[in-house]
């Protein structure tokens, strides 16, 4: 019973500390998914039969938003998160005038989608 008790507590406390995560802009789609299988304590395999998508398509879905942190949304060359207003992945070319790194932003306390 007490065991039980610790990990209603600590699953209280991950779920508490996704929604501030989400709230302060601070995770991905990729990790957002990750901490709430973590959460559910379900496999790759049970969260994909469980959102009803195979897990070839989860796994895709995964790459996808990881590499889309890396490759410029204008041209498809090599690019970083960025936040100009909102949060974009921009290479050198393409990044707006007055934009900074999204670490440096979250560094501030800042919100991504609030104006820097
Ligand atoms: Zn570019």
């Amino acid at each position: 019973m007490a065991q039980e008790h610790t990990n209603q507590d600590a699953e209280r406390e991950l779920r508490a500390a996704f929604y501030e995560d989400i709230k302060a802009g601070k995770l991905s789609i990729a990790g957002a998914v990750a901490t709430m299988r973590r959460i559910s304590r379900l496999t790759p395999g049970d969260f994909a039969r469980h959102r009803g998508i195979d897990v070839d398509t989860l796994e895709q879905i995964e790459l996808a938003e990881a590499l889309s942190a890396h490759i410029c949304e204008v041209c498809g060359h090599p690019g970083r998160v960025l936040v100009h207003g909102s949060a974009m992945t921009r290479c050198l070319d393409h990044a707006p005038a007055g934009s900074i790194m999204q670490e440096d932003f979250l560094a501030q306390g800042k919100v991504p989608g609030i104006a820097p």
